[in-house]
């Protein structure tokens, strides 16, 4: 089978290996859709973290292949959404639903091999954990493979609420922040704020969300004190992975306000400094996410197949695998919004 594997920096080769082996209690996926996302682009600029080389992408959907003789729950043929992290199984974390938080969890894509490959082999404990979902007919696989970075957004959204009547302002129109910003809308929020530095993703924005009202970075303190009556929001969520984002946060938000840090930072750039009396004296809650539950990459998919959440518009480049070095140096220099792998 043809699969992209990345040996190192800004090394991703186009090879031909074997179709993964599957054991008695795995699943073998043929991949459809498999998305670019920012962590991809960190490996191709530094490198993965684990075992090179990597098959990466985790943000996967596809067809089962071949069910291992002591599986249940699967048949070859079926359309599938695979959510890429799992755990030990047995920890707290695991057993309460908070497999991605286990401290033994692995993710395809990441620690073991994704999506960026014609087949992949789901391991044990992910089928055991129910990783694999099978879909519904209104959902793509496109659509399908997004529920991924949606539901890191819908574990933000649970975690810091989004309440009706609130002004919700998002810093960063990139993908994740178009995503956040229609989770807002959903969630019954008055009024919708995006800003960001680039005036093309701010004008893209406005185009796929309309209702939404977009604020020039440059103009933030003025538009923020207009739009709100000088209450200030009610929540930020910023989904940008840039300091002094974090740092500024504070000053927009008002009384008994709520901060979402949602963008991690680099390595070495997370110690940032913040005015911690905006926090107490404003009755602030400040909270992060990272990753999502199965249970909310399941709500995901049953929120994009039912219509009510849209996704498809995001996807504003596709490509065979063999493009994939392009495909990702394009996604590096922030061109477009989502860039998928068509396989
Ligand atoms: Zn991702
Ligand atoms: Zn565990």
């Amino acid at each position: 089978m043809k699969a992209a594997r990345l040996y190192g920096v800004e090394d991703i080769r186009i090879e031909d290996i074997a179709v993964p082996e599957i054991a008695e209690d795995e699943v073998l996926i043929k991949v459809k859709a498999s998305f670019i996302c920012g962590t991809d682009v960190r490996f191709y600029k530094n490198g993965s973290p684990s075992d090179q080389p990597l098959v990466a992408g985790h943000e996967i959907a596809g067809v089962v292949e071949k069910v291992g003789s002591r599986v249940g729950g699967y048949k070859p043929g079926m359309r599938v959404g695979v959510a890429p992290n799992y755990g030990c199984g047995v920890c707290d974390l695991c057993t309460s639903g908070n497999s991605h938080m286990c401290k033994e969890s692995k993710a395809l894509g990441v620690t073991v091999d994704g999506g960026f490959a014609e087949y992949m082999r789901v391991p044990a404990p992910a089928v055991a954990q129910g990783n694999i979902t099978e879909l519904e007919e209104t959902i793509s696989f496109e659509e399908a493979a997004l529920a991924e970075p949606l539901s890191c957004v819908y574990n933000a959204y649970e975690k810091i609420g989004i309440y009706p009547g609130d002004h919700v302002l998002v810093v960063g129109a990139g993908p994740i922040g178009l995503m956040h910003l229609r989770v807002a809308f959903l969630a019954g929020a008055a009024k919708v704020y995006v800003t960001d530095l680039s005036e093309e993703r701010l004008a893209l924005a406005k185009e796929l969300i309309p209702e939404v009202i977009t604020i020039p970075s440059g103009e933030l303190d003025e538009a923020v004190k207009k739009y709100t009556d000088g209450r200030l929001m009610d929540l930020i969520i910023t989904a940008a992975s840039v300091p002094v984002i974090q740092e500024t946060a504070f000053k927009y938000v008002g009384l008994n306000g709520r901060v979402m840090f949602f963008g991690g930072l680099p390595k070495g750039k997370s110690v940032v400094g913040l005015d911690t009396n905006e926090i107490h004296y404003k009755q602030l809650t400040v909270a992060g996410t990272t990753r999502q539950s199965l249970r909310q990459y399941r709500t995901c998919l049953k929120l994009i197949a039912s219509g009510r959440l849209k996704v498809s518009d995001l996807v504003t480049a596709s490509a065979p695998l063999d493009k994939i070095n392009d495909i990702i140096a394009n996604v590096a220099a922030g061109k477009g919004l989502k860039s998928v792998i068509t396989i």
